[in-house]
């Protein structure tokens, strides 16, 4: 897992949970079967209970994974990729434009996008709350925008604007430094 420039403008705690997610390390349904964890054999996906719940289902096959992801390729004007892992995910998550700013913001929509998601399937499983994919989405930018906006020096963008053109206040927050 590279150290791009995202580092710098997501929490730790996020940063820590993507490399968790990359080292199998997270406690999906299958992984904590596989060690003898929980005995219970509804191994099925939190979000959408169609197939068995490991990382690559859970961020990247799911249906609501899917749905939110496509969200978030629309809202960035890109057409993305299809990967099959999630390692293949980050590393194919680059932009077709060279701009360290610009990309570096489209890794934290990853990162926000992982904790989106598990957040509510932890939600679903513990608290039986359902949280639609549209939520999901809306989640992902607003804690992508938090996190941007609280580390970026002369980030003067507001959440709307951020919505609107998530590029263009990037490249622009660049300028004022
Ligand atoms: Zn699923």
């Amino acid at each position: 897992m590279h150290k791009r420039t995202w580092s710098k403008l997501i929490p730790t705690k996020i940063s820590a949970f993507g490399w968790q997610v990359m080292q199998n390390r997270i406690p999906t349904k299958l992984n904590l079967y596989q060690r003898g964890i929980v005995h219970d054999n509804n191994l099925m996906c939190g979000l959408c209970g169609d197939d068995i719940e490991d990382k690559n289902h859970l961020f990247i096959h799911c249906r609501v994974a899917h749905s939110v992801r496509s969200k978030c390729a629309k809202w960035w004007r890109f057409l993305t990729a299809h990967p099959k892992t999630c390692q293949e995910d980050f590393e194919q998550h680059r932009l077709p434009i060279k701009d360290s700013s610009v990309q570096a913001g489209w890794d934290v929509v990853w990162f926000s996008t992982l904790w989106s998601l598990w957040l509510a399937r932890n939600r679903k499983i513990f608290k039986n709350q359902v949280c639609e994919e549209e939520r999901i989405f809306e989640l992902v930018q607003l804690r992508a925008f938090s996190w941007i906006k609280s580390r970026t020096t002369g980030y003067s963008f507001n959440f709307y604007e951020w919505m609107l053109e998530p590029l263009l206040s990037l490249k622009a927050k660049r300028s004022l430094q």
